[in-house]
């Protein structure tokens, strides 16, 4: 028959999974000889089965009779015997710490005859009903369903500690009228609804929703541990506590915690009454506070980690009622693993175990002085850190029109589109009220490192009236200064201050004079000695270029060209477009062609030795034209005021009608547009080839690669790769340099995936576009699929993230292992790459090592988290 229940002493840490980890500590401390009270713990499969079935399962009752029987020998005490009883707890607790999400009851045992004795036993009838009176109501809300505000009313009929046995009685009839049924007196009842009721606080809203945040997975369920009472509420001579090993924040050693004389553990956590330091209890009481101090020291040897505890003194015996590995801030996980490192606790790569590139991506963004931040206008979805102070304003040009003119600005929109682009560049923050972590402003913002708050659901934005008005009506104008905290997710009136990033500066500069910096340095050397995957950057720039290359790029794995057919040069690709023959197509390429040339020399030199991957042009063409409607209107109110419209206008229009599509993504685009539009490709490589051979002249080591993008059969890539082969041939023999690029293809169709083996036979090196792959794997159009439906999806739990945040390794991924293998099988010396944004992402990341994929390719901004995180996974290798 399984097995169930486990003493405290039958565990041990390395059990977590199926004692908890509230459970599996409890068990661990018992086991270091540290004072716990006695206890056993209900394991979490006992919890699945009861979710599964709705009822506990076979055996359970009697198992947990069995211990508590054992529980009761041990302590010379009953449950509930009306002379001197035993009380228990009844705790909550989960693979993963989930704090204060869960239930937990306090006091199991106490009725009306056992108050009696409790008071007996203890000398102090005031805390005998105190303890009833809170049983009572722990118990009502969360067995028994009833609303707390109820006793919060009742309590307050009653002022007077001694009214407490009145405020019993009161409570008492609450739980009648509000259930129909009494508080239960059978004290072995108690204890079996409140491990029911525990089991069930698993699938509570709170805790739902905290585990969506954290990705902690829904189906692993809590165990359950019952533990002999211990109090805290007997006088000044006892009291409750939290402790750290370390400071949270900072990862300093010391004393840190909050110590409340006569109270129970929830009452310091609640902040019903002004916890002292926790350094008072070394003159409250010294030999307490000695030993705690001992057991903090044991514990942190142990863990070898900042350990959190909570503890109750019980008429000056010291009890330890917890302890975990303890949360703490993104700089603290930083300087705690280097100092751990330091006194040769860990070694080096288990030091570099314990950061992480969610943490680096946070500490590269400057933040406010949390010591100074007010309470908050609004709050969102945190979607990309960071701290910004500027004037509101409601559009893309305004945020333009106040960059230029050197203020700051925070565009406030409903939800931004690729149009607002330039005004989220040229602004400080987004801050938008609807969508998610994957919606535009936050996936661009991320990209482009900018602060952005979305989904701020309690403001409603009116571009029009230039003004947004959050939920109690109050209205802020254009112009008003307001100060966002992207790590947070709030927004604040007015300008918070600011404290500057020093790891940022650390990745500028390489200067490392703080405690932090030197941390970051250090793993961040460790991860480059260990990753295999190496690290290039998005970018379409020589600036991008140069602060990639600072950051640690080793060149650039996507290099989109369509920024270049933009801004002055859009009347040129328009031109393109329009043009009725060979003659004027001509003309417009060789108008295009110096530009581009200009922009890859710039880029090569930039990136000068290191490979640049050069994309064919890829978005469908109807993108570089004017938009549709506008056109049309302006047509149509030339001809109603009788006059000649612009026939430019009218020839653009036609050619906006030619080229529409229902689905442009699916439409002409990527390879299909250089096997339709004659002279494209040509002078696309031609640009590239002079510019390698402008460089190499120049005495520089130009290395660009070309890239084929949306390749969905090997015959479009062996079209285009003769002809790129041919072109740059040409270039070879004009200029008198040597030109070899290597030309690889994008595989971002899962046909390409799938005759991977093929292409790889035309092809130097594969780069997965995870994006568009996502796309067309599973059928979504991303920027319909996201704001329509993104969110029932993860409520429904279809996915646990997003797969445009985190690949989606059992579909996606099996389409990249499969080409990663085939396309090796037939071409050994194939290098492979991902250029999705997904290179950016941890999770993803690990994926890529284990896929066997050579390098990653994100955003410079990412630069660092990849190479800490594919150093990272390499650790899994050791
Ligand atoms: P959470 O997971 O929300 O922290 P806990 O199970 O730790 O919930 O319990 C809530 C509070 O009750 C804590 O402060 C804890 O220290 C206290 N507590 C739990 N069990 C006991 C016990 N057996 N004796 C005294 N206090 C207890
Ligand atoms: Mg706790
Ligand atoms: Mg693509």
């Amino acid at each position: 028959m399984a097995r169930y229940v486990y003493e405290f002493a039958d565990g041990g840490r390395e059990m977590a999974g199926l004692l908890g980890g509230k459970g599996a500590n409890l068990a661990e401390m018992t086991r270091l000889g540290l004072p716990v009270p006695p206890g056993f713990t209900v394991t979490t499969e006992a919890c699945r089965a009861y979710l599964a079935s709705g009822t506990v399962p076979d055996g359970l009752d009697d198992e947990v009779a069995e211990h508590l029987r054992a529980l009761e020998e041990r302590m010379g005490r009953r449950l509930g015997r009306p002379e001197d009883p035993l009380l228990v707890s009844v705790r909550s607790g989960g693979r993963f710490s989930m704090p204060g999400m869960m239930e937990t009851v306090l006091d199991i045992g106490l009725n009306d005859a056992s108050v009696l004795g409790l008071a007996r036993m203890s000398g102090r009838e005031h805390f005998a009903w105190d303890s009833y009176r809170r049983l009572i109501q722990m118990f009502g809300t969360t067995v028994m369903g009833v609303d707390g505000d109820l006793f919060g009313k009742a309590l307050a009929h009653h002022p007077d500690p001694g009214e407490l046995p009145l405020v019993v009685a009161e409570f008492k009839a609450v739980v009648r009228e509000a259930t129909g049924e009494d508080f239960p007196q059978d004290p072995a009842d108690q204890l079996r609804r409140a491990i029911r009721a525990v089991f069930a606080s698993w699938n509570g809203e709170r805790a739902r929703l905290y585990r969506r945040r954290e990705h902690i997975p829904d189906d692993l369920g809590t165990a359950v541990t019952v533990q002999a009472m211990v109090y805290g509420n007997l006088g000044r001579d006892s009291g409750s506590g939290v402790a750290f090993t370390r400071d949270p924040a900072t990862g300093r050693p010391g004393v840190y915690g909050d110590y409340l004389p006569d109270a129970q553990g929830e009452d310091v956590v609640a902040g019903v009454r002004n916890a002292l330091p926790l350094q008072d209890l070394e003159w409250l009481d010294p030999t307490a506070y000695m030993e705690l101090r001992d057991y903090m020291r044991i514990l942190e040897e142990h863990y070898r980690d900042l350990c959190d505890i909570e503890f109750t003194i019980e008429r000056r015996k010291l009890w330890m009622l917890q302890t975990r590995v303890g949360k703490r801030t993104a700089e603290a996980a930083f300087r705690v693993a280097a100092q751990l490192a330091d006194d040769g606790t860990l070694t080096e790569n288990e030091a570099l175990g314990r950061v992480d590139g969610r943490q680096l991506a946070q500490l590269m963004f400057p933040r406010f002085d949390d010591t100074a931040a007010g309470p908050s206008l609004a709050r969102g979805i945190p979607a990309s850190p960071g701290a910004a102070v500027g004037a509101v304003v409601f559009d893309s040009a305004e945020a333009v029109r106040r960059a230029a003119a050197g203020e700051k600005a925070v565009l406030v929109r409903r939800e931004t589109t690729p149009d607002d682009l330039p005004g989220m560049v040229a602004a400080q923050a987004v801050l938008t009220s609807r969508g998610g972590k994957t919606s535009h402003a936050a996936v661009v913002a991320r990209g482009m490192g900018k602060t952005c708050v979305c989904g701020a659901e309690a403001i409603t934005v009116d571009p029009r009236a230039r003004h947004f008005t959050l939920a109690d009506g109050t209205v802020v104008e254009e112009g008003t200064v307001v100060s966002v905290d992207g790590t947070a997710g709030t927004v604040h009136l007015g300008e918070l201050p600011l404290a500057p990033s020093t790891v940022m500066r650390y990745f500028e500069t390489g200067e490392c004079r703080s405690e932090l910096s030197r941390a970051v340095d250090r793993f961040m050397r460790r991860a480059d000695a260990l990753r295999r995957m190496e690290v290039r950057a998005n970018a379409d720039t020589p600036e991008d270029a140069e602060r990639a290359r600072r950051f640690g790029a080793r060149g650039i794995g996507l290099c989109r060209t369509e920024h270049m057919f933009l801004g002055e040069r859009r009347p040129l690709v328009e031109a393109m477009i329009l043009a009725e023959n060979d003659a004027e197509r001509e003309r417009a390429l060789a108008a295009l062609l110096p530009r581009q040339r200009s922009d890859f020399t710039g880029i090569l030199a930039a990136m000068d030795g290191l490979p640049v991957t050069i994309r064919l042009l890829d978005p469908p063409l109807h993108e570089f034209l004017p938009d549709r409607t506008e056109l049309a209107v302006r047509i149509a109110t030339a001809r109603a005021l009788g006059q000649h419209p612009d026939p430019h206008d009218v020839r653009l229009l036609a050619a906006v009608e030619r080229t529409h599509e229902q689905n442009p993504m699916l439409g002409l685009r990527g390879v299909r547009l250089g096997l339709t539009v004659p002279g494209l490709t040509a002078m696309q490589v031609r640009a590239i080839g002079e510019a390698v051979a402008e460089r190499k002249r120049a005495g520089g080591d130009p290395r660009a690669e070309i890239m084929v993008p949306l390749t969905a059969a090997v015959r479009e890539l062996r079209i285009v790769r003769a002809e790129v082969e041919q072109v740059l041939a040409d270039v070879s023999s004009e200029t008198g340099v040597d030109i070899n690029c290597p030309i690889g293809t994008m595989i971002e169709l899962p046909r390409a995936a799938l005759t991977a083996g093929a292409i790889a036979g035309t092809a130097d090196f594969f780069s997965f576009g995870t994006n568009d792959l996502t796309q067309t794997t599973w059928g979504f159009s991303r920027d319909d699929v996201e704001a329509a439906f993104f969110t029932t999806y993860l409520d429904r739990r279809i996915f646990a993230a997003s797969p445009f945040e985190s690949l989606d390794e059992d579909g996606v991924g099996r389409l990249l292992r499969l080409a990663v293998t085939e396309g090796r099988a037939a071409h050994p010396g194939l290098t492979t790459g991902v250029c999705g944004e997904h290179g950016g992402d941890p999770d993803s990341l690990h994926f890529f090592h284990r896929a066997g994929i050579d390098y990653v390719s994100c955003s410079p901004f990412r630069v660092p988290v990849a190479r800490l995180e594919a150093g990272r996974a390499a650790l899994a290798d050791e």
